[in-house]
């Protein structure tokens, strides 16, 4: 049995990642303060081996107990997060990932970052390898986050350079599952949302811009894999099947057998025009592939979340 320190652990990819760990038979310390996260994600568990610790990464965790893994994943983590909180997201990926890395360090246990493909900004190399070094605006709307993970990468690789952390960086394509905040602006739980009620459903720009989604549970394998593994350099993890935003609209249509009708909306600013991992990596080194296809990926989140999760508070 290991224990795990989870940040970001009542959150949606958090959430999950404390039952996995769980249910693989790991003591799990989830930390969290709550921002974007929610007790509601957490409730179920009721685990001897489970502990949740109220606290804001962007001041020092002091634990006695020995600790194997830190998953650090504390960050917002959607565009309308970000915007709400752009000094807090700058935060808590700098002086959050120095107290988790430090911690680290002083427990000598592995450290996994939780990076995203935004290192690669509006990428010029499609679809991205990690060898690709991005494209990135530091001083859009968007930057705060971007350039928040572009530092913790580069904190972390300092950290196993220097001081010798034990650590890896996955950085995740677009996610979705259950616990997923309906109103977090990212597309599938606002078209989930918008199809269940038979509203509209708003696509940005004409649709044609794409992004490629993986669900829950193929990305946490994911990052066990990378966690038990020996690499250090980043790795992409995320579905590489590529869709447009329209035609996942449509798919999501389908799933919810919806009336509801598709209509368009201005891009946001600097909103990426492609986003497709190159997987080669995760697959040569950890063997690791997505399995869940859209629609089956699609339906399990609706039956898991139930339609009044996925609905939320009324618009
Ligand atoms: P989320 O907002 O659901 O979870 C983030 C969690 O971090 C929340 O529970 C929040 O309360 C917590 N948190 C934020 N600031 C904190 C602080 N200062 N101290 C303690 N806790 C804090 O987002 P998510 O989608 O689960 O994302 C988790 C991680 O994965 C983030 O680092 C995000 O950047 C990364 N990521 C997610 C995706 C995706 O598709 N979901 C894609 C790329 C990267």
């Amino acid at each position: 049995m290991s224990t795990c320190i989870v940040t970001g652990g009542a959150g949606f990819l958090g959430s999950h990642l404390c039952d996995h760990l769980l249910a693989k038979g790991h003591r799990v310390i989830c930390v969290d303060n709550l921002d974007t996260g929610s007790l509601q994600n957490i409730e179920h568990i009721r685990h001897p081996k489970f502990t949740f610790l109220s606290h804001d990464l962007t001041e020092p965790l002091l634990l006695d107990d020995a600790v194997d893994f830190v998953y650090h994943l504390a960050s917002p983590a959607s565009p309308i997060d970000y915007a709400r909180l752009p000094l807090h997201t700058l935060k808590v990926g700098s002086y959050g990932t120095h107290h988790m890395l430090g911690l680290a360090k002083f427990k000598r246990a592995r450290f996994l970052l939780a990076s995203t493909p935004e290192v690669y900004g509006d990428p010029q190399v499609h679809p991205q390898p990690e060898s690709y070094w991005g494209h990135v605006n530091p001083i859009g709307p968007r930057g705060v986050y971007d350039e928040a993970k572009r530092y913790a990468e580069a904190l972390t690789m300092a950290y196993h350079r220097q001081q010798g952390v034990n650590s890896c960086i996955v950085r995740i394509f677009n996610t979705y599952g259950a616990r997923m905040r309906p109103h977090d602006g990212r597309a599938i739980p606002t078209f989930l949302r918008q199809a269940l009620q038979d509203k509209p459903l708003t696509v940005f720009g004409d649709g044609s811009q794409t992004r490629s989604f993986c669900y829950v549970d193929d990305m946490i394998r994911g990052f066990v894999l990378l966690a038990e593994s020996d690499v250090h350099l980043p790795v992409n993890v995320g579905n590489p099947k590529e869709m447009s935003l329209l035609k996942l609209a449509e798919a999501v249509i389908e799933a919810t057998e919806s009336r509801s009708e598709i209509i368009f909306e201005a891009l946001p600013v600097d909103d990426p025009q492609v986003r497709q991992p190159d997987i080669t990596r995760a697959k040569q080194l950890l063997g690791w592939e997505p399995s869940v296809e859209l629609p089956h990926g699609l339906r399990r989140t609706i039956e898991q979340a139930g339609v009044e999760r996925l609905v939320g508070a009324s618009d």
